[in-house]
């Protein structure tokens, strides 16, 4: 194998960054600077004007800034987004999971721990008598999800707000994992979504 001096590695590629040459009206500076304030000043004008309007019921359908106005409105969050994890239930509302210990062997950080338990029906071997995910620890990698063979676990629930006064309440238990999700934030009700497929 050839080897290579990386102290002296030749990088003949173009940028892709163009230089821009200033104008005459630019080298001045003093206008730029003051077209730059008359700009924010017309911004901020015009928003404080819809805000005002709004106070009053009128011009509704106006934004008055480009912000989000979190929490009552949420920034849209791409379907794919890794958020809080849930676990899946069968159709008698029993946990998907059969306890085979592998999101818990392939998790970068050790958050979650098991209990497995042989389950009542002996049509089934085994189930989680505990699942805890320290969702401190989490590094949202995904690689719990990617390992279920069954589809036990999902991160599509598009939940951000995970923030918490009490650190022994970022300890998700089964129970919690397994409630269901309704409002702001709830994920699809198409069980496999079928956007996971495309
Ligand atoms: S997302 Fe990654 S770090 Fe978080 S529980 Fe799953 S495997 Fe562990
Ligand atoms: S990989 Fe899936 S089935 Fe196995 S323990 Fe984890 S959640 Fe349960």
């Amino acid at each position: 194998m050839a080897n290579i001096d990386y102290n002296n590695l030749k990088t003949n590629y173009e940028t892709s960054v163009q230089k821009v040459e200033m104008g005459l009206w630019e080298k001045i500076y003093y206008p730029e600077v003051i077209r730059g304030l008359l700009l924010t000043t017309g911004h901020f004008v015009r928003n404080m004007t819809v805000h005002i309007a709004h106070v009053f019921g009128l011009a509704r359908n106006k934004r008055g800034a480009v912000t989000y106005q979190y929490p009552e409105e949420r920034r849209p969050i791409h379907r794919r987004y890794r958020g809080r994890h849930r676990l899946m239930k069968k159709p008698d509302g029993s946990e998907r999971c059969t306890a085979c210990m592998l999101c818990e062997t392939i998790c970068p950080t050790q958050c979650i721990s098991i209990i497995p338990q042989e389950h009542p029906d002996p049509a089934v071997e085994k189930h989680p008598a505990s699942y805890e995910i320290d969702i401190l620890r989490c590094c949202f990698c995904g690689y719990c999800v990617e390992a279920c063979p069954c589809d036990a676990i999902r991160m599509d629930t598009q939940k951000v707000e995970i923030a918490n006064w009490d650190r022994t309440r970022m300890v998700y238990d089964k129970e919690y994992l397994m409630t269901d999700i309704t409002g702001p934030g709830a994920p699809p009700e198409n069980d496999p979504p079928l956007w996971w497929l495309q």
